[in-house]
């Protein structure tokens, strides 16, 4: 499994404080360090607080087999290179296609992974889907929509790992931020980000 972080939000702090000593002009030293510290300590709080409020989701893929555990929101910022990871692996795994995943839909897995606590694994059943593949299930006889929202990257089939499915269902219909389908017998939940329902 390979984890993705983003540095890039580690303030240059040693950086700062040459930047500061330029201004530095004689007896104001005591002024300036003091300005200093309380920079450093509202540069560290903010760290912290990213860190606190990054979000983190991991996957099985049923079909792929693949794992994926990715650190995609840094706490103030998406992290485009760990969408890119996502939406490579949420891809459509019959041929391969790749199309960007709604962000606001990995939101919504987040919540629930939160919802429920623990580093929750969702288990993919399906994902994006590529126009071929939409119109081969429904020749044949499929229960897929002819404009899936899984065609535009926003909707997600899926289970949380260790959490019974109904469960899962009522936690993302308590959310309302869009639409959640239950298939019982295929134990999976549909969640995606379109419009608020429930079928
Ligand atoms: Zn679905």
């Amino acid at each position: 499994m390979r984890e993705l972080i983003c540095d890039q939000t580690i303030p240059d702090i040693p950086a700062r404080i040459e930047a500061g000593q330029k201004y530095t002009s004689g007896g104001r030293h005591t002024a300036v360090s003091l300005i200093l510290i309380i920079l450093m300590l509202l540069f560290s709080r903010t760290t912290a607080s990213s860190i606190d409020s990054r979000r983190q989701l991991y996957f099985y893929h049923t079909h792929t087999k693949e794992s994926l555990a990715v650190v995609y929101h840094d706490g103030n910022h998406y992290i485009p290179a760990a969408l890119e990871q996502i939406n490579n692996f949420l891809s459509d795994f019959r041929n391969g296609d790749v199309r960007a995943i709604d962000p606001a839909t990995l939101d919504i897995l987040f919540r629930l992974r939160a919802h429920f606590g623990g580093s929750g694994t969702f288990e993919i059943i399906s994902a994006y889907r590529s126009p071929e593949t939409n119109a081969m299930l429904r020749a044949k006889g499929r229960d897929v929509a002819k404009r899936s929202l899984h065609m535009e990257g926003k909707a997600i089939d899926t289970r949380l790992r260790d959490v019974k499915t109904a469960r899962l269902r009522d936690a993302a219909i308590a959310l309302k931020l869009g639409g959640v389908g239950y298939y019982q017998k295929s134990d999976f939940v549909h969640v995606d980000s379109g419009r608020v329902r429930t079928w």
